[in-house]
């Protein structure tokens, strides 16, 4: 093992050559778009819309009721109805549907003013009210982040993209360095912090150079290379390679917070413009793809159409698609699930035979897994449907890497049993504050 693989962190095949060369294609708009009523796994919306209603790009179509989360039109045409629709968390999710009238009519959701003399105040209040969520997948509202911001020293700018396949990241850093650079310049400013830094994987030397070459004009961000292993994304590892500090449960106990980079990208434009994200860049990616590309997609677009538009599948019916990633990815057990701003990437994966076989009780997942658990434990109290234990091997801790799946050498989907522990004790945990 080299000098940055070994516990808890591995070097991939990346197969981001697939997808690191060529051009970027433009997925049409399609005649019917439908926005879901999801922010991560919440469904708490208040919708602000109702059949009939016209809407414009940028029009409120419903509010999160426990967390400020607006969720916009990324069309302008008329809202023909609330519809359940499969969805990337693999449960049919409420969206809203719009027919797309082709117009790209448009109303500003924030107002647009001078950015050098915009207050730490009015750059957190334009995160928010532009929905500005973590895009590398998490979707988590970014300004929460900054609303009780304190003593946050150090600004991470999250451009890793260490999951195999996906280099949407990349190709967004390339085209829009500026823009990086000036929303990672307004993430500093809404938490007061002394620097950012902008941190990639080494291996990317045209990027890198860019990302100097622009960074040079802005005081305080530095561009950084981090060594390529996997989950190096991870902000808890990021933090710690970047910084040498470490926390319990939030970053900013490290002083730090971490944004991703299409995050910064989008609140840079949003400010810019006023308006909120309405589309983005996505890998589709994998060995049952034709052509694996990036594309430019409307939020809201489904899968499907995304699929078409670049040649389809190698045959269909033979793949199983992902929304995400290898490692992270959820598998969806079909292709009719839309595209939400933090969905970077679609990857689809032809079947092959995987012979599982049994446990060799060789430690290898424990001996990986960047969060210290015990996969192997988790997956024997899941079997037996042990909360308790589930519970004293803190299973809510695991962040599904897919780390522990990687590394077995018995082909057992061991984090599918650790994700199916997390639902079995967090649903025990709600029955007991019930
Ligand atoms: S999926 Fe969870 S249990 Fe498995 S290696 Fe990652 S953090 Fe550990
Ligand atoms: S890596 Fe696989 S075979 Fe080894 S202990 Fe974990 S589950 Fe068992």
């Amino acid at each position: 093992m080299g000098l940055f693989t070994g516990k808890g962190r591995v070097h991939l095949a990346g197969h981001k050559d697939l997808t690191m060369h060529g051009e970027i294609a433009q997925c049409p708009v399609g005649d019917t778009i439908a926005i879901p009523l999801v922010d991560g796994t919440a469904t708490d919306f208040e919708i602000c819309v109702k059949e009939g209603d016209e809407v414009k790009i940028g029009t409120l179509l419903a509010l999160r009721k426990s967390m400020y989360v607006p969720l916009y039109a990324t069309v302008s045409g008329v809202v023909t109805g609330i519809e359940k629709r499969m969805h990337a968390t693999k449960r049919q999710q409420n969206h809203v549907i719009i027919a797309n009238n082709h117009l790209d009519e448009k109303v500003k959701v924030i107002d647009i003013k001078d950015p050098d003399h915009m207050t730490q105040q009015d750059i957190i209040e334009a995160i928010k009210q532009l929905g500005i969520v973590g895009m590398g997948g998490s979707g988590f509202p970014a300004y929460k982040k900054y609303e009780a911001v304190k003593d946050i020293d150090t600004i991470i700018i999250n451009g890793v993209e260490c999951e195999p396949y996906i280099t949407s990241d990349y190709h967004e850093m390339m085209r829009q360095t500026q823009a990086l650079c000036d929303g990672a310049e307004y993430f500093r400013k809404a938490a007061q912090a002394q620097r950012v830094i902008i941190a990639i994987k080494v291996g990317k030397p045209e990027l890198y150079a860019k990302l100097e070459a622009t960074a040079k004009n802005y005081e305080h961000i530095t561009v950084t290379q981090v060594p390529d292993v996997y989950p190096m994304g991870w902000e808890r590892l990021l933090i710690e390679t970047l910084t040498k500090r470490t926390y319990d449960r939030l970053p900013s106990e490290a002083h730090v917070i971490v944004d991703n980079a299409a995050s910064a990208i989008s609140l840079s434009q949003g400010i810019r413009t006023g308006m909120p994200v309405i589309s983005r860049l996505v890998t589709v990616s994998g060995n049952g793809i034709k052509y694996p590309t990036n594309i430019d997609v409307r939020v809201g677009t489904p899968v499907h159409e995304i699929i078409e538009a670049i040649g389809g599948y190698v045959a269909d019916g033979e793949g199983y698609v992902l929304a995400g990633g290898p490692m992270m990815g959820r598998s969806i057990m079909n292709d009719r699930f839309v595209i939400s701003e933090y969905m970077n990437a679609i990857t689809v994966l032809k079947k092959q035979e995987e012979h599982t076989v049994a446990c060799l009780k060789c430690g290898e997942c424990t001996l990986h897994c960047p969060m210290h658990l015990q996969p192997v434990r988790i997956m024997q109290a899941e079997k037996a449907n042990d909360s308790d234990l589930l519970g004293k091997l803190d299973v809510m801790r695991c962040v599904e890497c897919g780390m522990c799946s990687y590394i077995c050498p018995s082909k057992i989907e061991v984090t599918d049993f650790v994700a199916k522990g997390k639902r079995r004790y967090g649903l025990t945990l709600r029955r007991k504050k019930a």
